[in-house]
């Protein structure tokens, strides 16, 4: 059995994380894609919306796929996410399963700065996508990461939940940069609005 994790903020998912999960998937055979929203992420801005919130647009946005799913478990454990911790934890839980971590490419250059990477290399295998504004530059990852990304080609998508947040905020549309479900989730509570 091969699982797919996609970590992130999803603050809030878009179709550049929907679609990276689905490339990586396609890619790799990957029986299941489990989306991860963390808690507090270690390198981040605190999130603009709260971890329920997060985890409930989450569940909106993979609805309907049968192969996708919601991991909740880096918002239920608190504190700060580190994949690490998590990745030892979904490893006890489940012995057989092969875990692959899905990243940007933003992701992948940051890969070697990430808690307790040279064990998590170890673990895991990473699957990279392209992103505009990154060069993937695989040949510059340290030794222990060599050989440790793997790569999936998906259309680039030059969508961030930064640029939608700003959107929201504007007053500007979102609508097709995120699943209609999410859009909706978003416009009914408010989510990212200026407090006047
Ligand atoms: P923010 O602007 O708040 O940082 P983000 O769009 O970068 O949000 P994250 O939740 O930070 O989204 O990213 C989660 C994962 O998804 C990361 O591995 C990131 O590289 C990847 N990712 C996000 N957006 C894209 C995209 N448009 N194309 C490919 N990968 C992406
Ligand atoms: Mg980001």
């Amino acid at each position: 059995m091969k699982i797919g994790i996609m970590g992130g903020t999803f603050d809030p998912i878009h179709i550049g994380h929907l679609l990276a999960g689905e490339a990586a998937r396609d890619a790799y055979a990957l029986d299941h894609v489990w989306f991860m929203p963390s808690h507090i992420p270690p390198h981040k801005h605190q999130a603009g919306a709260s971890g329920t919130e997060r985890l409930e647009m989450t569940s909106e946005a993979v609805a309907g796929h049968p192969a996708f799913g919601v991991l909740d478990i880096e918002v239920l454990r608190g504190g700060v996410s580190y994949t690490i911790d998590t990745i030892k934890e979904l490893q006890e839980l489940h012995p057989a399963v092969d875990f692959y971590f899905i990243i940007g490419a933003d992701m992948v250059n940051y890969l070697p700065h990430w808690q307790g990477i040279e064990e998590l290399a170890q673990r895991i295998c990473f699957i990279g996508v392209r992103r505009p504004g990154f060069q993937l530059a695989l040949n510059e990852l340290p030794h222990y990461l060599q050989n440790k990304v793997l790569l999936a080609d998906m259309p680039v998508v030059d969508i961030s939940s930064t640029d939608i947040r700003e959107r929201v905020a504007e007053g500007r549309t979102t609508r097709y940069l995120v699943p209609d479900r999410v859009h909706d989730y978003i416009t009914r509570g408010g989510l990212y609005e200026v407090q006047p």
